[in-house]
C-alpha cells in the first residue's frame, strides 16, 4: 500500500517535473496558463492529464490535433513515481531521505533541460545552493558535525570548492582551446551540489562524472558528430550515484589508505 501511494504521489510530482522541463527554458510561468497542447495551443482537460494514465488512454496522441505527445512525458512521471519508492526504501521518511530526494528531483528535471536545450536554469542552481546552506545549518549530521556552525561552514566551503574548482577548470580550459568550455549553470549546480553534500562529495562527483562524460561524451562525438556535450547530465549522473554509494566509497578509500 505504502510503495503505491509513493508511487502515485510521485507521478503527480512527475507531472510538475514535465511542466518544469517545458517551461523553465523558456522563462514561462509555471501555473499560468494551465496545461495545453503544444501543437494546438487547445487546454487539455483533467481527465486528460492523469499523470502515467492519460498518455496510454490517449494512445500519445492529442485528442483535439492528434499531434504526438512526447513520450518525456509518461516517463517522466514513471521515474518520478519510482524514485518516490526507491528513496522510500533506502531512507525512509526522515529528513535525510526527503533531502536527498528533492535533489535527486532538481537532478533530473535539470539533465533533461541541459541535455535538450543546452542551459542549466537559475532557477533550479539557486534554490539548490540555499537548500544545501539551510539544511546544513538545521542538520550538521549531513555533513557528520555535530554543532550547526560546523555544519554550516563545511557546507560553504563545499560551495567554494564546487563552484572554485569546476570555474577554474573551465578557465583553464578556455585558455587552451580558446572557446568557452564550461558553461556558468555548471558552475552554480556544482556548488549547489558542493554546499549540499560537502567538499568530499565534490571531489568524488567531478571524479564520476569526468569518467562518465569522457566515455558517453566521445561515443557521441565520433557516432553523432555532436559538438557541445553538455556536463550537467554527467554531474547530475555522478551526484545521483555518490547519494547512494558515497559513504561506501569513502570507506573503500580510506581502507586503500591504510
Ligand atoms: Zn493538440
Amino acid at each position: 500500500m505504502t510503495f503505491i501511494a509513493a508511487f502515485i504521489f510521485g507521478a503527480i510530482v512527475g507531472s510538475f517535473l514535465n511542466v518544469c522541463i517545458l517551461r523553465l527554458p523558456r522563462n514561462e510561468s509555471l501555473v499560468h496558463p494551465g496545461s495545453h497542447c503544444v501543437a494546438c495551443s487547445k487546454a487539455v482537460a483533467w481527465h486528460d492529464n492523469i499523470p502515467c494514465v492519460s498518455y496510454f488512454v490517449l494512445g500519445g496522441r492529442c485528442r483535439h490535433c492528434h499531434v504526438k505527445i512526447s513520450a518525456q512525458y509518461p516517463a517522466v512521471e514513471i521515474l518520478t513515481g519510482l524514485l518516490f519508492i526507491l528513496f522510500y526504501v533506502i531512507f525512509g521518511f526522515t529528513p535525510k531521505g526527503v533531502v536527498y530526494l528533492v535533489l535527486a528531483l532538481a537532478l533530473l528535471v535539470e539533465s533533461v533541460i541541459d541535455w535538450r536545450y543546452q542551459i542549466i536554469p537559475d532557477e533550479i542552481t539557486l534554490p539548490t545552493i540555499v537548500l544545501g546552506l539551510a539544511v546544513s545549518a538545521m542538520w550538521p549530521e549531513f555533513h557528520g558535525e555535530s554543532s550547526r556552525l560546523w555544519g554550516f561552514l563545511q557546507s560553504v566551503i563545499g560551495l567554494l570548492v564546487g563552484g572554485g574548482l569546476l570555474y577554474g577548470a573551465g578557465a583553464i580550459t578556455e585558455r587552451i582551446l580558446k572557446k568557452e568550455a564550461m558553461g556558468g549553470g555548471d558552475v552554480k549546480l556544482m556548488a549547489g551540489l558542493g554546499a549540499l553534500l560537502g567538499w568530499q562529495g565534490v571531489f568524488w562527483i567531478i571524479f564520476i562524472a569526468s569518467f562518465l562524460g569522457s566515455i558517453v561524451g566521445l561515443y557521441l562525438r565520433i557516432k553523432e558528430g555532436q559538438e557541445r556535450i553538455p556536463f550537467g547530465p554527467y554531474l547530475a549522473g555522478a551526484a545521483f550515484f555518490y547519494l547512494f554509494f558515497g559513504q561506501a566509497l569513502m570507506a573503500w578509500y580510506l581502507g586503500c589508505l591504510r
